[in-house]
Parts: C-alpha cells; structure tokens; sequence
C-alpha cells in the first residue's frame, strides 16, 4: 500500500493524500488504533468465555477425606448444631414449636457408605447398604432431637427418601438412637418433585397443623429453602449436592 503514495510529492503536498477507500492518509493512524482496539476486545471477550479448569476431582476427594479424617467436619458441625440448640432452648412457646430435620447427612451419617463407593451414587448399591439400618447419628443433631423431647417440642423427620424405605429408616433411626418422634415424612414412591418443593409443602403441612417451626436443620440448601422456619441450620456436606 505505501508503494501507492511514495515517491508522488506534489500530490501529497497539493492535496490530503488518500488511504483505503478515500480514508485521508492522516486518519489511517486513527484507523489503525480502532481496528487494534477492536480485535483487543474481541479477543478478551472469547478470553471471558473460557472456563477456568475446575478442581482436579482426584485432588478434592483427598481434600474431602482430610476434613472428615481430621476432625474438621465434626467440629463444625457440633458448632452449628449447638447454634440450633441455643434456639430450642430460647423459644418461648415450646408446646407449640417444633423441630424439623432432614435425615441422610443431617440425622444419619452416609459418609462410610460415601466413602467406600468413592464418592459415586448407584441407587441399588446405595439401598441395600440403606437396608442395613447401621448409619450412625450425626451426634448434634441427636442432642438436638433429645432436648426437643424434654422440653415437650414436636420433632419432624422429613426426608427425600421414598416411603417404600420407611421400614430399614425407622430401624435406622432407632438404632441410632433416636426415639418419640412426632413424625417421619416421607417422599411418596414416584413423586418427582424437586427437593425444595417437596419439602417446603411439607413445612406448610406442620405449619397448618398449629406448630412454629424454631429449627429447620439439613445439609442441602434444598433442606432450608422455601420458608416456614424462624431459623434454618445447614450442616456440612461436601460430598454431593441435591437441587
Ligand atoms: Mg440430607
């Protein structure tokens, strides 16, 4: 392009020399820093669009591991769980409130079965250890159930586990320790409704039947949305998520 213009003088000194298309030969700078600038932002904007690399998946089970082998799971959640014990105590109208927990990973811990299947979920693996009815009570929670009992305050189970597991979840919860609750609600066989809304109509359901809901305790937020509890707990749960 320069090869056009050089060597013309007296065009150049008569006249604005021309660039591209008519483009005066002092505005090609200006042209240039756009066209510079625009394939800047282009490129930023694809940058922006790239995903960082998420965590190495080998990397965060070992991290998983460590927090559960050294202690740092327990002791949080012996923190949030003397939180909500703190707010059972301090309620004023204790016959009417009540207690509402989830169960797996809130009242019964599933970390060993967790663990021996490396973090993944299989329905039928996962029910028949459920069948065992040997998962241990997250001790918290239990202390809060038994403080719920003294002090004549209703305790609701509500779980996302299906009815047709009603039986091996009784045993479970009586072997574990936990005994007069009010009730254990469970998700009818079939039902496909999301978490939340499953157990926020349920949260409904107690709320209508005359009860304050002090404590609404679980380790999804799924166990927490919706409303229908004066305060809500969430327990530590790394190992899986439930929407
Ligand atoms: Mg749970």
């Amino acid at each position: 392009m320069m090869a056009c213009y050089s060597g013309n003088a007296t065009y150049k000194n008569s006249t604005p020399a021309m660039g591209w298309k008519g483009i005066p030969m002092k505005n090609r700078f200006n042209v240039k820093a756009g066209l510079f600038l625009a394939v800047c932002a282009l490129l930023l904007s694809g940058c922006a669009s790239t995903r960082v690399e998420p965590a190495n998946l080998g990397l965060l089970k070992n991290e998983i591991k460590d927090y559960y082998s050294d202690g740092d799971y327990e002791k949080e959640a012996a923190r949030i769980g003397g939180e909500a014990l703190a707010r059972l105590k301090a309620c004023p109208d204790k016959a009417h409130a009540a207690i509402v927990l989830d169960i797996d990973d809130t009242s019964l811990s599933t970390y060993q079965q967790v663990l021996a299947a490396d973090f993944a979920y299989e329905p039928t693996v996962w029910n028949a250890w459920a069948s065992q009815a040997v998962a241990p009570a997250i001790e918290p929670t239990l202390a809060l159930v038994n403080q719920a009992l003294a002090q004549d305050t209703a305790v609701f189970f509500i779980t996302g586990r299906a009815e047709n597991l009603r039986e091996i979840t009784e045993k479970n919860l009586l072997h574990a320790g936990y005994t007069n609750w009010t009730s254990l609600i469970m998700k009818p066989d079939g039902d496909k409704r999301s978490a939340d809304a499953y157990k926020t109509a349920e949260r409904k359901k107690i709320t209508e039947m005359g009860h304050t809901i002090v404590v609404n305790m679980g380790d999804q937020e799924s166990d927490l949305a919706g409303g229908y509890a004066e305060y809500t707990f969430k327990l530590p749960n790394p190992c899986y998520f439930i929407p």
